[in-house]
């Protein structure tokens, strides 16, 4: 059922409420009502988007700007997957290593994640050579709210209430008693056994450091709340030039046209040889014809040869060309954080201040991977590719656009590294799960929604076990 409101409407046969409506929130809820397990999703947004709604996604960034925290979320029915590219794929193994858990955890969720994505489970790797694999994502058009609206609307079990915003938490003795929600400017204390923060890679945090705020002896004063945040830096990191034939040739498979987009990746062995974190590159699978011209121009001009080369394998129709946009990791600091600033929003909350500042770890990466992918070009006479000066030059990268919150309620061992356990479930309190990537320890390269579906479906198995066994 999906209600405008929370009104007086009896919830007490609800064991669990989910606040936030997006991906992570939607999948709990579906996997919940697949064991009969009746739950509330309490979703401060209405159903389409408004600016009036929006205006509390705003925050201050100290440091290097990133995309407009307003920009980069949407509070809406559905969440951010209202506007996501949808591009989807497991995170690499090796980048699980200091999670609490490992791919074994997530592996048995893969097959449901691309139901609900609307994607195939296919995730095929090609190994090029000793350092990168050519890797395969799938692209998914599932915008949450349009396909699950007619199915929450018809199901006895789900029960959506929107224009309803967590303010926070209300507990004590390792329990959250109950969750104050603001909805028709009215002020309710919403009470149920287990409580799912799944307001995204934002606020997650925010809504954590304001409940800590508000009751000190409830949420341990040493959880890392806000800090270790994350993102995915993309990137242009170049151009380059690609024999199709050659490349088939070199790697023996055939998801070179069937993609849109041809990606690599780093393996774990380019990152210990060369010490850099990980990262990806893709292009473009079709010839980008307009700058065509601009490539061969540069390539006559310091490799004549090479240039007129090029320029007949472009008669024959045999080159991937083009521009090589990376997707790279970075190192979670502490300095990297979520705070309350003192401005508040109109029900006084503190508003969103986010520290942040680019790794020099990660433009070292930039250079490093392009350098070693440009010699793999080079030694197999695949094709040549020109690094982007200022990150050969190890001055910056470009921000594209941020849109990746990862970090913030990091998953680990003990309140000392982490905020919540391998469960999801925030240290120290026995009823509280935070859900979304926030919860990631370290983020890879890899787009996140695809992990934060899978981890989504393991927190509702975690809660039928609370709750029946
Ligand atoms: C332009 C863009 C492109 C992207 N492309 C990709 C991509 O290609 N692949 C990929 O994997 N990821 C992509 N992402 C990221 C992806 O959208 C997020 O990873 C995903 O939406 C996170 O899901 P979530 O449920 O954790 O958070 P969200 O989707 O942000 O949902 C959070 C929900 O909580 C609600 N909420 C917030 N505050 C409160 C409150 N106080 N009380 C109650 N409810 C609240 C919000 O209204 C929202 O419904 C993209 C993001 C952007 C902005």
């Amino acid at each position: 059922m999906i209600l405008k409101n929370l009104d007086n409407i009896g919830l007490d046969n609800f064991p669990v409420a989910i606040f936030g409506s997006g991906p992570a929130g939607i999948t709990t809820a579906l996997e919940l009502e697949k064991k009969n397990i009746k739950c509330l999703i309490i979703e401060a947004g209405d159903e389409k988007y408004s600016e009036t709604s929006q205006t509390f996604y705003e925050g201050k960034i100290i440091g290097d700007q990133i995309t407009d925290l307003s920009l980069s979320r949407l509070r809406q029915f559905g969440g951010t997957s209202g506007h996501w590219g949808g591009w989807s794929k497991p995170m690499e193994k090796y980048n699980l290593e200091l999670w609490p858990i490992n791919e074994n955890k997530l592996n048995p969720y893969l097959k449901r994640t691309c139901e609900i994505l609307n994607i195939n489970n296919q995730f095929r790797k090609s190994s090029v050579n000793e350092f990168f694999n050519q890797i395969e994502f799938q692209y998914s058009k599932v915008r949450f709210a349009d396909k699950f609206k007619n199915y929450i609307k018809n199901s006895n079990n789900i029960l959506l209430i929107l224009n309803t915003q967590l303010s926070h938490f209300v507990g004590h003795n390792n329990n959250t008693k109950y969750a104050v929600c603001i909805s028709n400017d009215t002020i309710k204390e919403l009470r149920t056994k287990y409580f799912i923060l799944a307001c995204g890679g934002i606020e997650n945090s925010r809504l954590l450091l304001w409940t800590r705020d508000k009751n000190q002896k409830f949420i341990d004063n040493e959880l890392p709340i806000g800090k270790y945040w994350i993102n995915h830096p993309w990137t242009l990191g170049g151009r380059g030039v690609i024999s199709r034939k050659k490349l088939k040739e070199k790697l023996g498979n055939d998801f070179i046209e069937q993609n849109y987009l041809l990606h690599f990746a780093a393996k774990k062995e380019l990152t210990i040889k060369k010490k850099i974190l990980s990262a990806a590159i893709y292009m473009g699978a079709k010839e980008d014809t307009k700058i065509y011209k601009d490539i061969i121009k540069d390539i006559l001009c310091v490799a004549p040869e090479y240039g007129k080369k090029i320029a007949r394998m472009i008669f024959k129709k045999d080159l991937k060309c083009g521009n090589i946009f990376m997707q790279l990791e970075e190192n979670p600091t502490e300095n990297n954080k979520i705070v309350l600033d003192k401005k508040k929003d109109k029900f006084g909350i503190p508003m969103t201040k986010l520290f942040y500042k680019k790794s020099k770890y990660t433009l070292k990466t930039a250079k490093l991977f392009m350098e070693e992918f440009g010699n793999l070009c080079r030694r197999n006479d695949l094709g040549r590719i020109a690094i982007k000066d200022r990150i050969y030059n190890l001055e910056e990268y470009e921000d594209l656009g941020t849109f990746h919150h990862l970090g913030g309620t990091r998953m680990g061992k003990d309140k000392f590294d982490s905020v919540v356990n391998k469960d999801l479930k925030v240290h120290g309190v026995n009823n509280l799960y935070v859900s979304g990537s926030s919860n990631f320890a370290t983020g890879g390269y890899t787009n996140p929604t695809f992990t934060i579906i899978q981890l989504a479906i393991r927190l509702a198995e975690e809660i039928n076990k609370r709750l029946y066994i």
